[in-house]
């Protein structure tokens, strides 16, 4: 799986980076980003955790 944050949505709450700091980083501008590589299975659930919890729900994941 390979997660998407839209920078345009976003409110730079730390929510994601908060349930899952290896794939959700907060950035100097205040947004978090998402490592764009595929990630690790071990990481899926709480990605998707991270994913579900997002309050304007602006992460995607294909
Ligand atoms: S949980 Fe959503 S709104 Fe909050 S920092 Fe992460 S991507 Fe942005």
């Amino acid at each position: 799986m390979k997660f998407v944050v839209d920078q345009d949505t976003c409110i730079g709450c730390g929510a994601c980076e908060g349930a899952c700091p290896e794939v959700f980083q907060m950035q100097d501008d205040g947004l978090s980003k998402s490592i764009e590589a595929e990630i690790d299975a071990a990481l899926n659930d709480s990605a998707i955790e991270a994913e579900e919890g997002c309050p304007v729900s602006c992460i995607s994941h294909e």
